[in-house]
């Protein structure tokens, strides 16, 4: 596990192998995974190598890693078989504090889609 990594903390442990995910993506900053109860038939989460609680501890230092997240999300949205823009398309969600509905308190994007209905959503 990294220096800049959280010992307590699942998505951290996720991210040094320490517990089992279905990858979806890795490079030096960024590891994606599929989400354990998907809400869609596409359902991955997105998130830094880095520990980061949430979206309310982000400032500017951080604006290149948000960038990068967001601005590969459509992509591996496409490769995880999303349908294209505009008939098919997804869903980006940050949830954030107990009033936002976060339960895992490491910086994650949920990227949701696929064919309707789906289970939540
Ligand atoms: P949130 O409510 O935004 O904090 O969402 C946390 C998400 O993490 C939920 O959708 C969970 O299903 C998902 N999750 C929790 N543990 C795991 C795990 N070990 N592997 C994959 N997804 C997980
Ligand atoms: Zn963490």
């Amino acid at each position: 596990m990294s220096a800049h990594a959280d010992p307590h903390c699942i998505f951290c442990k996720i991210v040094a192998g320490q517990i089992p995910s279905r990858k979806v993506y890795e490079d030096d900053e960024l590891f994606a995974f599929h989400d354990i109860h998907p809400w869609a038939p596409v359902h991955f989460l997105m998130v830094p190598k880095l520990h980061v609680a949430s979206m309310a501890h982000v400032g500017p230092e951080h604006e290149a890693l948000l960038g990068r997240i967001m601005a590969l999300a459509p992509k591996l949205a496409l490769e995880q078989g999303c349908q294209p823009y505009p008939d098919g398309g997804f869903r980006i969600v940050v949830n954030t504090g107990a009033q936002g509905g976060q339960e895992v308190h490491h910086l994650h994007v949920h990227v949701m889609g696929g064919p309707r209905p789906w289970a939540r959503g």
